[in-house]
């Protein structure tokens, strides 16, 4: 394998430019018909191809003879661009340099002409964190450019981004890549260069960049390097923390059955093995997603461990979460199906549900919001019958909901002659809850 893959990947034409079609096509039609404006301001997630889509801005620029309507690549231009010593091409990354002294020596020769290309490029990258002075600084340059300067601005954060840089740009939005892409990229590349990995393996791979490819790229990489350019699904897992497919299977399978004990030994045998606690949350939300018939309850635990994820990512302590939170979520097993009815639970469709384990969701039944709110020694009890229609409601509810002593719950539970299944599902939760927290 050659040295540094993601530097020997980096496209050298827009052909090439994996998983970005739209912004490609605007960006290459600008260029073509000399309408992308001065400054051209490139935001999207890291490792989506920013800076590869800057540098080709440049080597367009710089290019002495295009083919097809692409940099040719062997030109002088084409190849000091590509070396990065092309004398009309300056590069910053705003993220290293963040003074106002930094983009004011980056910007001294500007009021030059280029030397051999027709503008002189500037390239500015993660614009957004510059310091206020130096973005200052910038504004005043961009406000009037001369018509020989091509800036190339990029950022990851687009709201850190005055209006009024935002307002003189051209603008292209970059998104994630796709797995089906990246997936066919990584195959490529690993025929390319001589790595032995398996399609599952590089599914893996995927799943683990959360849509960036550089990110994939470096792991395909580092597995390569690490494992001899042989890769497995099993090296590969443990590389990244996480926990083989039959592990999962048996977590899934545990938490489903309500099996609190085998679900405890399970995730303490599969810490210890190396697996990353938040990488074990997310591999279940990932099987979950797979699903094709999606149950109230799957709903209601995709809900959980969504709103777990933030809490572990956030956490010292991962591992005691990652504990609590897979044992309410095998709770939500042991409630009625009518219980999990009087919820809003049962209004989301499973096409929502998929979208929604991607963004932290507030409406859960109040019988799981046993968190911070919880208040224990609170003895004037009060069974809340979760009969709250929208999302509002749920969340006004917060701060309300007491357990209390087992006594009074039992109590409350035989009076109520309405909500006999739902009461004691809620009754046999709660009592779980209030051991839970007076164990803990
Ligand atoms: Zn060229």
């Amino acid at each position: 394998m050659k040295s540094n893959l993601p530097r020997q990947a980096r496209p050298r034409k827009f052909q090439n430019v994996i998983g970005q079609d739209l912004a490609v096509k605007l960006l290459h039609n600008g260029l073509k018909r000399n309408l992308l404006g001065n400054v051209c301001l490139l935001h999207g997630p890291a490792g989506v191809g920013k800076t590869t889509l800057a540098r080709l801005i440049a080597q367009w620029i710089c290019c002495e003879k295009h083919v097809d309507d692409e940099p040719c690549g062997e030109c002088k231009g084409c190849v000091d661009c590509m070396n990065g010593t092309h004398p009309d091409v300056f590069e910053l990354d705003g993220a290293s340099n963040t003074s106002v002294d930094s983009i004011r020596t980056l910007l001294d020769g500007s009021i030059y002409k280029p030397v051999v290309a027709n503008k002189r490029v500037y390239i500015i990258d993660e614009v957004h964190m510059l310091s206020r002075s130096a973005i200052s600084a910038l504004l005043k340059t961009l406000e009037e450019p001369n018509d020989y300067i091509q800036f190339v601005l990029a950022t990851t954060d687009l709201d850190k981004i005055p209006k009024t840089i935002i307002s003189r740009c051209f603008r292209i939005s970059l998104d994630s890549i796709n797995k089906d892409s990246m997936q066919s990229h990584m195959t490529n590349l690993a025929d390319q260069y001589g790595i032995n990995i398996s399609a599952s393996a590089i599914k893996i791979i995927t799943l683990s960049s959360y849509g960036s490819m550089r990110q994939a790229i470096a792991v395909l990489e580092q597995a390569a390097l690490l494992f001899d350019n042989k890769v497995n699904d099993k090296d590969l897992q443990k590389m990244l923390g996480l926990t083989s497919d039959d592990n999962l299977q048996n977590i899934i399978k545990c938490i489903k059955e309500n099996n609190q004990l085998s679900l405890k030994q399970l995730i303490k045998q599969i810490i210890s093995e190396g697996s990353d606690a938040l990488n074990i949350i997310r591999q279940i939300l990932f099987e979950l997603r797979q699903l094709g018939n999606v149950s109230e309850k799957d709903i209601a635990l995709g809900y959980m461990l969504a709103q777990s994820s933030v809490e572990l990512h956030q956490s010292p302590y991962p591992e005691e979460i990652l504990d609590l939170h897979l044992a309410k979520a095998a709770m939500i097993y042991a409630i009625s199906p009518d219980s999990m009815r009087d919820t809003q639970m049962h209004t989301v469709s499973s096409n929502a549900y998929s979208k929604s384990i991607d963004i932290q969701v507030n409406a859960m039944p109040n019988e799981l919001k046993m968190n911070k709110d919880v208040n224990v020694d609170n003895k004037n009890v009060e069974l809340n019958n979760t009969k709250s229609d929208s999302s509002a409601d749920a969340k006004s509810d917060k701060g309300k909901d007491n357990i209390g002593n087992k006594d009074n719950i039992e109590n409350k539970g035989s009076n109520d002659k309405n909500s006999n299944d739902k009461d004691s599902a809620d009754v046999s939760l709660r009592k779980l809850a209030y051991d839970m927290f007076n164990k803990n």
